[in-house]
């Protein structure tokens, strides 16, 4: 295969990309430019107008900075049959994710120092550039009892905290774990959901799950935990100026409203949604493969469902919902009540996801399918180019602050090289042979999406080079 920028690691030492479609998100500017770079640094930046300018429009080349995945399960240490942190930063290469923050249920938990070590080990074992950062648990081993060393884990680097795979299991336990993360300067990363409206839930309670005979997982699960979070965070802010709250995966209409109606009300609170809930409905699950956008009242009656039922690669948490929910993420993402995109990638081996739906293990190996997902919203006119790089760049990276080693999520002069440049008049079909990630079970599998991938740089060293062509 041709190599034509270099080796995967290496410094990227001369590169000169001309006439495609630069998008700024701090800056705020798109438009037809260049950019020039030199042994890993961005030289120079030139938007061109006029003639100069002619012929490049957004359907074509894009320049983004790196994304930033603020929620991506890596699997290492302990379930390596799964993923591993290499094949996992391979993965988030190939999606155009430049920095990535891992969550903390791994085995060992990442409950302590020590665990940090190992994974970012792993990370430079593997020669992948691209900047991985970890969420340390709330709670020792995720159990829900006993706060985890905060301070030696903010020590040790970690960017937030999270019990993610589960809620904070108390709000006695969440006031305290916002006020002593507040007085770190780190965000309490929650999971919104009410384990006792879920126990035994595998699907949106709506139609489709009465139809298919799945147990309904109610909206309010999420709503009443949302409600709870932003509780408690109010009453703790005035302690605690610092104490902020970040909520990942939200999924309902009424969840996000929530969000927005404490932004307006100055609580500092943040929140991302997944590709996934963005782009597909419950109606997936009736094997209906129309995204969320263009679906109907009813897969069975209007034509939708073409593929099988159950498809265990759909089981997720939060669920799939309903269209009326995913078009409400994408008003989020759309009004900025979302501050982010993240993953929630999850990669499972055969053993657990190869099995009938209702005992496949949650989650959606995405990563690698996230840029494509928003794309296809782009294009049905859904969503602006701008604002979906802005969610997947400037947005996590202001709920980062300045823990990344990232100067800017911009396109800047004189920074080190973070970019990703994609094709978005070029479609590419999802098989597990063009994946990196070992839990190559995506619900995508056979589907084209748009927007190739064909240059990922993080840190100004090449993390990913597309060569089929
Ligand atoms: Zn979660």
């Amino acid at each position: 295969m041709e190599r034509r920028v270099g080796v995967v690691g290496a410094v990227v030492a001369e590169l000169d990309i001309g006439r495609a479609w630069l998008v700024d998100p701090v800056s705020g500017r798109e438009g037809t430019g260049e950019v020039v770079v030199r042994d890993g640094v961005i030289e120079a930046i030139t938007w061109l107008e006029g003639d100069e300018a002619a012929g490049v429009d957004p359907g074509g080349v894009v320049v983004a900075p790196g994304f930033v995945d603020l929620h991506a399960h890596l699997r290492e240490p302990g379930n390596e049959d799964a993923e591993t942190i290499a094949t996992g930063l391979a993965a988030a290469a190939h999606g155009g994710f430049t920095t990535v923050c891992a969550m903390p249920d791994t085995t060992p938990t990442l409950d302590e120092p020590s665990v940090l070590a190992r994974i970012r080990a792993a990370a430079l074992a593997s020669g992948s550039p691209v900047e991985l950062l970890a969420h340390g648990a709330v709670t020792v081993a995720r159990a829900g009892e006993q706060l985890a060393a905060l301070g030696e884990l903010a020590d040790g680097g970690v960017v937030g905290f999270s019990d993610d795979g589960a809620p904070v299991a108390t709000a006695a336990i969440l006031r305290n774990a916002l006020a002593y993360a507040g007085a770190l300067g780190l965000p309490i990363v929650d999971h919104a959901e009410d384990p006792g409206l879920t126990a035994g839930a595998e699907a949106n309670d709506g139609y489709v799950a009465t139809v298919l005979g799945l147990r309904g997982w109610p909206a309010a699960a999420e709503e009443s935990a949302v409600a709870r979070d932003l509780a408690v965070l109010a009453d703790v802010v005035g302690d605690v100026p610092g104490a902020r709250l970040h909520l990942t995966h939200l999924t309902t209409a009424g969840a996000l409203d929530l969000v927005r109606r404490a932004k307006a009300a100055g609580l500092p609170v943040t929140c991302d949604v997944t590709p996934h809930h963005v782009a597909l409905t419950d109606a997936w699950l009736a094997g209906a493969r129309r995204w969320a956008w263009d679906a109907g009242d009813d897969p069975w009656t209007d034509g939708a469902v073409v593929a099988a039922p159950y498809d265990p690669a759909l089981r997720v948490n939060p669920p799939l919902r309903s269209a009326a929910d995913a078009a409400a993420c994408l008003a989020a993402l759309a009004d900025g009540t979302a501050d982010a995109v993240a993953t929630d990638h999850v990669p499972h081996t055969s053993v657990d996801k190869d099995v009938e739906f209702g005992a496949a293990a949650p989650g959606i190996a995405g990563i690698e399918t996230a840029l494509g997902l928003l794309l296809a919203a782009v294009d049905a006119g859904r969503l602006s180019l701008a604002r979906a790089v802005a969610a997947l760049t400037a947005g996590p990276g202001a709920v980062l602050g300045g823990r990344s080693r990232r100067r800017s999520f911009g396109l800047v002069e004189g920074d080190p090289a973070d970019l990703v440049v994609f094709d978005r008049s070029d479609r590419w079909t999802v098989t597990p042979e063009a994946l990196a990630t070992m839990g190559a079970r995506s619900p995508f599998l056979g589907r084209e999406l748009p927007g190739r991938v064909l240059l990922t740089i993080a840190d100004g060293r090449l993390a990913f080079e597309d060569t089929s062509a």
